[in-house]
């Protein structure tokens, strides 16, 4: 990834006809969770409808707590891909937790038979899952988002990042999703945007933000404006070259991180912001 070759040419990749590299930039709103079919279509139309091709959907979520719901797993993924292909989902971000998730997408995408492709996310909590990396590495079918650790160095982080590589895969974008502190601070975590250029300066990846996991809410500062906006801006600025965003059809059901999702009626102006 441009880190041990001593090379430092920016270097993207094309997957499902959409480009990811360090030149451009691309947005992957959605369901953090999904949680219904109706809520899916409901989001996937309302993307298409904004002329956008890509979007996140959580079928496998880690949670601190047993009791919390996990996600529909590999239940849900049928009627995900089949919507993706009536509304022209290009690339879907997803997830996974195990490495058997990737033959489960695997096989749901063949039987679905819709030219949807599958970003697999390897979450905060898993970023020093290195066996985990390892496999996913060992495949160059799927490129892969890989988030930085949340409580770990960002050299760290790049390292893990190069377990992918060291095993063949090189399509990989570097995700910033804020750090935990116990500074009590009123972001869920402290974001990190500014790291952007710094990444992108020692690496090759693409790097994406998540302004939704790093600030936790939807609230708005003073000016009326949303501090996701906020914080995405200021991702932008430093050269984001994807935003990972929660948008949720009604946050007040979601299942999982409904304070922070962006409301559907806020996507052509989200949009138009970025
Ligand atoms: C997510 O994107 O759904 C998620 C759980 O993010 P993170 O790994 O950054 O907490």
């Amino acid at each position: 990834l441009g880190r041990h070759s001593g090379d430092q040419r920016a270097q993207g990749f094309d997957y499902n006809g959409v480009h990811f590299g360090q030149d451009n930039l691309n947005v992957f709103a959605g369901l953090c969770a999904v949680d219904t079919r109706e809520h899916v279509e409901q989001m996937m139309k309302a993307l298409q409808e904004n002329g956008q091709v890509c979007t996140r959907m959580g079928a496998y979520k880690p949670r601190t707590s047993p009791y919390a719901f996990q996600g529909h797993g590999k239940a849900c993924l049928p009627y995900v891909f089949e919507l993706a292909g009536k509304y022209g989902m290009r690339v879907i971000a997803m997830e996974i937790l195990h490495e058997s998730h990737m033959d489960e997408i695997r096989e749901a995408l063949e039987k679905t038979g819709h030219p949807t492709g599958v970003m697999l996310q390897i979450g905060t909590r898993n970023t020093q899952n290195f066996e985990l990396l390892k496999a996913v590495g060992r495949q160059t079918e799927f490129p892969v988002l890989l988030k930085r650790g949340f409580g770990i160095t960002l050299e760290e982080s790049l390292n893990a990042a190069e377990y992918l590589a060291s095993e063949g895969n090189t399509k990989v974008v570097f995700g910033l999703r804020g750090m935990k502190t116990n500074l009590g601070d009123p972001h869920r975590n402290f974001v990190d945007f500014a790291q952007v250029p710094t990444v992108k300066r020692l690496t090759r990846m693409p790097v994406c933000i998540d302004p939704s996991h790093s600030v936790g809410s939807r609230d708005a500062g003073p000016d009326g404006i949303p501090e996701v906006f906020q914080v995405t801006a200021e991702g932008v600025v430093a050269g984001a070259n994807m935003i990972l965003v929660d948008f949720h059809p009604d946050p007040a059901t979601a299942l999982v991180d409904g304070p922070q999702a962006l409301l559907l009626k806020e996507l052509p102006w989200f949009l138009e912001d970025v």
